[in-house]
């Protein structure tokens, strides 16, 4: 559907859990945040009636993430059902891969299309370091069943921090030149965890490193979203960049969220919701929370304010979906 700024909103990323079985730097304090009560986390059920609902207004793509999304309880039977619906497309995973090589081909069993995995160092230590106790073999192993297993393209998520993994880069790319993997460089955000701006680094900089300022952007990478991609000479996979802060897409942004807690949210970077648990557990009809759902899309911001030194959300990341 159209929002007030004729923008066509068709994605919708959905937060099924705030819990996760990492603690990366960026998102969550090292003792964790206070989770979300169990009973306001949407059921499945609650979620599966919102996606149907969503589908009247031709929402077509849909993303699950969390917090960690195969930590939840009966993801793989959710997903499966969500795949039924008819007019659900494209349903996509964001993951950080740590339990995703015991799942890769159930996924792409029960209908999962694609999956995003958060890889920031392919060093061991430096793995454990940023995700306060993570194994990167995991990921890795992940990543290379989700290969196998058809889930293509599968794309790696890399948040760029000035300290923690810049001079890495030119290796990371490396696994696109090897594989068929699409490594994005993701531009630190403000957010939650990670207020210190002096870790920021532009995707300008980034190019600069890479030296990818003279190869020609692709368009072949299936997706829709805000990352540009670069090909070089001889690479099976691609090379991306995902910049919310220096250059900010938000005159073409096509999504909407879901907070693990019932809550529309229009702009990752806005703290403006729409409360639909309330109105999923009051009893009211579809139409009336389909109305309210319409309500939230059409009122979505026409940009955020991230740049802005005061700007500040009182949700972490975890707790919006990334
Ligand atoms: N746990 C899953 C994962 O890590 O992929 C899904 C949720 S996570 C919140 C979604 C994405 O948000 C990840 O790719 C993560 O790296 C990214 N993210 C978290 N905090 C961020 C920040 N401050 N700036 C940029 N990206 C961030
Ligand atoms: Fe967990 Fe993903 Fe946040 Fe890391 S980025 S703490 S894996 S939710």
């Amino acid at each position: 559907m159209q929002d007030q700024f004729n923008r066509n909103i068709e994605y919708l990323r959905i937060s099924v859990t705030d819990r996760c079985n990492l603690r990366c730097r960026y998102c969550m304090p090292a003792e964790g945040i206070q989770w979300m009560p169990h009973e306001s986390i949407l059921s499945f059920e609650e979620i599966l009636r919102l996606i149907k609902i969503s589908t009247r207004f031709g929402f077509r793509r849909f993303r699950i993430t969390g917090g960690e999304p195969l930590v939840r309880k009966g993801i793989l039977s959710f997903l499966e059902q969500a795949a039924q619906i008819p007019g659900v497309d494209d349903l996509m995973l964001t993951t950080n891969g740590i339990l995703l090589a015991e799942h890769a081909f159930d996924l792409k069993r029960v209908g999962v299309q694609r999956v995003n995995v958060s890889l920031d160092t392919l060093d061991p230590e430096r793995f454990r370091h940023i995700t306060r106790g993570g194994d990167v073999n995991r990921v890795l192993q992940g990543i290379f069943r989700s290969l196998e297993a058809g889930l293509h393209p599968v794309k790696i998520n890399v948040v760029v921090s000035r300290s923690q993994n810049y001079e890495e880069l030119p290796k990371l790319t490396e696994l696109a030149r090897n594989y068929p993997l699409h490594v994005r460089f993701i531009e630190l955000m403000p957010i939650g965890a990670s207020d210190d701006r002096s870790d920021f680094v532009p995707i300008a900089e980034m190019q600069k490193l890479l030296d990818i300022q003279d190869v020609k952007a692709t368009d072949d990478v299936q997706g829709g979203g805000p990352a540009e991609y670069y090909r070089p000479p001889g690479f099976q996979g691609t090379v991306g960049f995902i910049s919310a802060l220096s250059r900010h897409f938000c005159h073409t942004c096509n999504r909407v969220r879901l907070t693990a807690d019932g809550k529309l949210r229009p702009c990752l970077h806005s703290s403006y919701e729409v409360d639909l648990r309330q109105a999923l557990r009051s009893g009211v009809s579809d139409t009336e929370v389909a109305d309210l759902f319409a309500k939230g899309v059409w009122l979505k911001p026409a940009e955020h304010h991230m740049n802005d030194r005061e700007w500040q959300d009182k949700r972490l990341m975890s707790q919006i979906g990334g």
